[in-house]
């Protein structure tokens, strides 16, 4: 293995490349990964030693915080690949601020913006044959950071590890998502971490969803803790109600995480001219607008599908079916975002990141 400096980061070199063995046209999200991956350790206090290196398995010991306390963050990312072979990322100086926002909530310390960028430059560039041109095709970038003190006392570790690994991505069909709307089950609370990508709020998603899906539905829309009455997120995504002609999505909160898509869509949204609120939203009021036929449309707005348009919800037993539109928003809104993305388009807004 050659090693070569570069900056701050080192760079272990791999003998021969995976990328031979990736058959591009049927991967399934998440489960391929690249020919390398970052990796950094915080330890006296500081970030050290930023390391690039062939991806590979971790050694840890089975005492190691993250696996009983769950302090650990992560990112969602992707970078994208015009048709002349340049590589872009998207808005990923939000994803740099967010993993921050969410690290300072769980206890860990903030990652530097220096290694975080040059991380990220150096990875791209060296698995940029992984990032394929074309409709809807990326490379999907999972930043994370995690607790590696070893010791099972519940207080927060003074040593971390902050990864970055990489995935190639297709595009990513959800089909027709039918969700059901929280009566019993909560993703987050007033003072809780729902503003952040702490891992244990995934996972606590698991069980009610699982449920969901015995019925026939895919995903849960979350509403408020406190009575169930507003509506925040759909599954791992924020989330849209068209009502009417008006565009209408939660508030931030700490309950709500700040995504990269919400925010894109607002602002394509004013830029379109089309009418958009942000402010909380009762379930009640979406049943009166499917039961008067002022519901036009749901969708959810992430990084892994873009948008994703709900055909159905369940409330209180009854299934409300949310009919076809033709000149969607969500069809707008993903084609728009994915214009700007693939660059396709101009971008008037600055969200193209060359690497
Ligand atoms: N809400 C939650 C809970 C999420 O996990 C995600 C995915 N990161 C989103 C919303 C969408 O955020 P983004 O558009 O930044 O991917």
């Amino acid at each position: 293995m050659s090693i070569a400096t570069n900056e701050h980061i080192t760079v272990e070199k791999i003998k021969k490349s995976k990328l031979d063995q990736v058959d591009f046209d049927n991967l399934t999200f998440g489960k391929n990964f690249t020919d390398y991956m970052f990796e950094c350790d915080y330890k006296d206090g500081k970030w050290q030693n930023p390391t690039i290196k062939p991806y590979g398995n971790l050694e840890l010991s089975p005492a190691t915080k993250v696996f009983h306390y769950g302090q650990a963050v992560f990112e969602g990312m992707k970078a994208y690949k015009d048709d002349q072979g340049e590589v872009f990322l998207f808005r990923p100086e939000d994803n740099f601020k967010r993993i921050n926002i969410s690290s300072k909530r769980m206890a860990i310390p903030e990652f530097p913006r220096e290694f975080f960028f040059e991380a990220l430059h150096t990875l791209v560039q060296l698995d940029k044959d992984w990032v394929q041109p074309g409709e809807g095709n990326s490379l999907y970038i999972r930043p994370f950071a995690m607790a590696t003190e070893v010791g099972v006392s519940a207080a927060p570790s003074d040593e971390y590890k902050f990864m970055i690994i990489m995935a190639p991505a297709q595009a990513y069909y959800t089909g027709d998502v039918r969700v059901v709307i929280a009566e019993q089950f909560s993703r987050s609370a007033d003072g809780g971490v729902g503003f952040a990508k702490a891992a244990g709020n995934y996972g606590a998603q698991f069980y009610p969803t699982n449920l969901a899906r015995e019925k026939g539905f895919q995903q849960v829309i979350w509403t408020d803790a406190k009575e169930h009455k507003y509506l925040e997120e759909a599954g791992t995504m924020n989330v849209f109600f068209r009502i009417g002609d008006t565009l209408i999505t939660a508030p931030t909160s700490d309950r709500i995480l700040d995504g990269v898509t919400r925010k894109s869509v607002l602002k394509l949204a004013e830029h379109n001219g089309i009418k958009a609120e942000v402010r909380r939203i009762q379930v009640s009021e979406l049943v009166e607008a499917a039961k008067n036929g002022t519901l036009k449309e749901i969708f959810g707005a992430g990084t892994a599908a873009v948008i994703s348009p709900v055909s159905a919800f369940s409330y209180q037993e009854t299934v409300y079916d949310i009919p076809k539109q033709e000149d969607s928003y969500a069809k707008r809104f993903k084609k728009e975002l994915m214009d700007i993305q693939q660059n396709r388009a101009d971008d008037p807004f600055g969200w193209r990141y060359p690497v």
